[in-house]
């Protein structure tokens, strides 16, 4: 019934975390921040259908900010703009989780903020050095739906 079926999606919701559903940083398409949008690239970024993009610096762990799909309604290819230019101008901000954190509380941080994307890192520390934060991959809502939904067919 209705009342089992919100119990159990809330407990799948409250046990698995970010870790769980995540899209690893391997799989992540992104951009370099010296990338300069030529008609190639702005073709492989229309082709890879994806709405948020994280542009890093130097390396893909270094995240350094975000270019939505709608910032480029303005940009001609012509001009061969640096997308630094672009990411400068918009500045989104970026949204950072720690690998430990339950969905239960993503969704709520994604209900009340306005981004529905978050960078997850966690603390490495199995080296000798200091420990540090490593970036692990991306969520978004459409992750956390998606484990909704499987626990309510598995309910069914
Ligand atoms: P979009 O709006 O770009 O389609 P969604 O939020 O609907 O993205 O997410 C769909 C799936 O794609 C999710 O599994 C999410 O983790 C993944 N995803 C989102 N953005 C990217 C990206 N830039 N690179 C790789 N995977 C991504």
């Amino acid at each position: 019934n209705e009342f089992v079926r919100e119990e159990f999606s809330k407990g799948a919701l409250r046990c698995k975390t970010v870790e769980d559903v995540l899209t690893p940083l391997k799989d992540c398409f992104m951009l370099d921040a010296s990338t300069v949008l030529d008609f190639s690239v702005m073709s492989t970024i229309m082709q890879s259908g994806y709405t948020r993009i994280p542009v890093y610096e130097e390396e893909r762990s270094n995240i350094v900010d975000m270019l939505y799909l709608k910032d480029l309604a303005l940009v001609d290819p012509e001009d061969c703009t640096p997308l630094s230019t672009i990411i400068r101008f918009y500045n989104h901000p970026l949204h950072f989780v720690f690998n430990d954190t339950k969905l239960d509380a993503v969704l709520e941080e994604f209900k009340r903020g306005k981004s529905h994307l978050a960078i997850v890192q966690k603390v490495n520390n199995e080296g000798e050095g200091d420990p540090f934060y490593e970036v692990m991959g991306l969520v978004t809502l459409e992750d956390v739906i998606e484990e909704i939904i499987k626990s309510e067919i598995l309910d069914e």
